[in-house]
């Protein structure tokens, strides 16, 4: 036991070794509890912008310098700080927003513990300005660690800009977990976007070392502020996923962007989870988030969203970390259903196949037959021209010319033989796609898939058709693979199991002493997948059982078992067995699935594009990786300069 932590049960340190009980002093307090509230510049920009969102600012300027170690100022032009409370503003516990400890069940403002700006004082250099509407003028104070300035007045508008230099500049140990400016910057501009996307009506303008990051406008709603934040040339990136839930009694709304699968990113910056107004991270949202994404993404990706959730204030607890954003749900397995719900049906409204054209938020209903477009008339005039320029220059008996008219005058016919074509093609296409629209039924026929003389493997590998967006091109393997998993989870969740092929003469293969030990422990994954398998001998297992589907299918079961018990070994399943149940679900899939290279019969060609239109989620493989591209028609009136 360390000396320090040895009470006076110990004899030998009961001598006055131990160090006397003390109160600390007013700074060394404030900057403990700075250590709470302000672990990076981040959390200063975050206190700071707080405060003045509560004193009811219109617009907001936050400016950093080197990722906020050398400067933070943020100035609003809210109520401000009367001249005689200022020095009272920064004393520890001090604030205007709460009296009684009843009423913190029903806070509204962003903070109310009082210590955020006495705790940023005690570890910066701060100047503080700020001036009421009833002031004549401002008034500046300054503070460095214990030392106050005397309050001086100064001009300035109504409001309040408070100036942070120099921050842990008394607290080396701090100082030295601060990461790169770049990184700092990083955060601190998630912060700002993160409140703007929680206050759309105030304007907000950000500037790191003088460049003006973004400046987004007053009075904007909700949905405007979350695309200007996105990004305005993102908004067909994202889909619009809302819900207005469920049971009166604990109500909760739900409104937000959700990014196509294609947006995932490593990290969960790209994610802004707000409960009323406050943002949030919550494992139970997050959880859900990638719960309806499951399928369509990587494992390791998180998808993109901003999503805002309005609860009753009773129902959650949002003061578990006052730093960290955490908040406790009352019900957090209605929140969970509630967002993975809204975000899964948002998905689903959508047609996720990757294309060139607009499928996202914004999105028009995409390019139909629409037999309103007038196409050019391909430049017929200009030719004609060529074509009378070139019989000037006929040739003459008596004249050789250096040019060959005849060869010239042959390329010109083909040229517009090529083009009468051409406007035939685009006549009977036309006449083609005026009777497709006027017949329900076939246009129908057509969204569903083409007929199978319409599809064409090309490379043995990929399969090109159309539907009515396009031209749509689809891996083989990848499709097969979501169709072979979909069958197989939807026949487990009916009967529980796997259907199961008895063998002959059980398949043998190769195994480890430790893989034979484990096969004990997987014997009711085994069971769910119709898998029976038994040492045999030191080092050798033999199949009895194998899922019909992978029979059918030709898969090798000996080969099967022995590349699962290989992941097993290395400890590369997922511990529960549910996970486990999803991964090998996988791993049978993409076995079972025709691979690329495999030459496809036209009985074949039509099944798998059938199972295309019947399976949920056909556009991704299991792996989220997509199974279909598509190339809308509009994309190739572009390319062809058509349009
Ligand atoms: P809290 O916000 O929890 O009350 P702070 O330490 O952040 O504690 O702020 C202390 C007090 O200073 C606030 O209660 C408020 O009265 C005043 N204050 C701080 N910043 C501003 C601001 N930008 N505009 C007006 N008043 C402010
Ligand atoms: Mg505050």
């Amino acid at each position: 036991m360390p000396p320090s932590l040895s009470l006076t049960h110990d004899p030998a340190s009961a001598g006055g070794t131990r160090a006397a009980i003390r109160v600390l002093p007013p700074l060394v307090v404030n900057q403990i509890a700075a250590g709470e509230v302000v672990e990076r510049p981040a959390s200063v920009v975050k206190e700071l912008v707080d405060n003045a969102i509560d004193a009811g600012a219109t617009r907001i300027t936050v400016e950093i310098e080197q990722g906020g170690i050398e400067l933070i100022r943020v100035t609003d032009d809210g109520a401000g700080i009367p001249a005689d409370q200022l020095t009272l503003a920064i004393a520890p516990h001090a604030t205007s927003k709460i009296r009684h400890a009843d009423e913190l069940d029903a806070i509204a403002t962003m903070g109310f513990r009082g210590e955020a700006l006495a705790s940023i004082a005690s570890v910066s250099r701060m100047m503080i300005r700020s001036r009421t509407a009833e002031d004549a003028g401002a008034t500046r104070l300054e503070i460095a660690g214990d030392d106050l300035s005397a309050l001086r007045p100064e001009a300035g508008p109504v409001g309040t800009c408070i100036t942070v230099r120099n921050l842990f500049f008394n607290t080396p140990a701090r100082l030295r977990f601060l990461r790169t400016p770049q990184t700092e910057q990083g955060h601190c501009v998630d912060i700002v976007e993160n409140l703007a996307l929680a206050h759309p009506a105030i304007a907000f303008a950000f500037l790191a070392d003088g460049r003006t990051m973004f400046d987004l406008p007053p009075d904007q709603s909700p949905v405007e502020r979350a695309l200007a934040v996105v990004g305005g040339e993102m908004r067909e990136q994202y889909l619009e996923a809302a819900a207005d839930q469920f049971d009166d009694a604990r109500g909760l709304t739900l409104w937000g962007l959700v990014g196509l699968p294609g947006l995932a990113r490593q990290t969960t910056r790209w994610q802004h989870i707000f409960v009323n107004g406050r943002p949030i991270r919550d494992k139970t949202i997050a959880h859900a988030l990638k719960e309806a994404y499951r399928g369509l993404i990587e494992p390791g990706r998180h998808p993109a969203a901003v999503l805002m959730i309005e609860m009753s204030p009773s129902a959650v607890d949002v003061n578990v970390h006052p730093a960290k954003a955490e908040v406790r749900f009352r019900d957090s397995s209605l929140v969970h259903r509630v967002v993975m719900r809204a975000v899964r049906e948002a998905l689903q409204r959508a047609d996720l196949t990757p294309d060139a054209g607009a499928t996202g938020f914004g999105a028009s209903s995409g390019l139909r037959f629409d037999t309103s477009i007038e196409r050019k008339p391909q430049e017929a005039e200009p030719r004609q021209r060529l074509v009378d320029y070139l019989k000037q220059f006929a040739p003459s008996e008596d004249e050789p010319s250096p040019v060959n008219f005849d060869e010239l005058r042959a390329a010109v016919e083909a040229e517009e033989k090529r083009l009468d074509d051409d406007r035939r093609r685009l006549e009977e296409e036309r006449r083609f796609l005026a009777q497709q629209q006027a017949d329900p039924d076939n246009a129908a026929a057509i969204a569903r898939g083409a007929p199978a003389s319409r599809i064409l493997q090309i490379h043995d590998s990929y399969l090109v058709t159309q539907d009515e967006h396009g031209v749509v091109i689809i891996d083989q393997h990848a499709l097969h693979e979501r169709v072979m998993f979909e069958k197989l989870a939807a026949r487990l969740a009916e009967h529980g199991s796997l259907e199961s092929q008895r063998l002959l003469v059980p398949a043998t293969a190769s195994a480890t002493p430790k893989q034979i030990e484990l096969l004990d422990s997987m014997s009711a994954l085994f069971a769910k997948l119709g898998i029976e398998c038994v040492g045999a001998g030191p080092t050798s297992i033999a199949v009895h059982a194998f899922p019909t589907l992978l029979f059918d299918r030709n898969v090798d079961p000996g080969a099967f078992m022995r590349e699962l018990l290989d992941r097993a070994e290395r400890d590369d399943l997922p511990d529960s067995t549910e996970g486990a149940l999803h991964e090998v679900l996988d791993m049978m899939s993409c076995k079972a699935a025709v691979k690329a290279g495999d030459r496809l019969s036209e009985t074949e060609l039509d099944e798998l594009i059938a199972m295309r239109d019947r399976v949920e989620r056909s556009s991704r493989c299991p792996h989220g990786r997509p199974t279909t591209i598509r190339v809308s028609l509009r994309e190739l009136e572009k390319q062809f300069g058509r349009s």
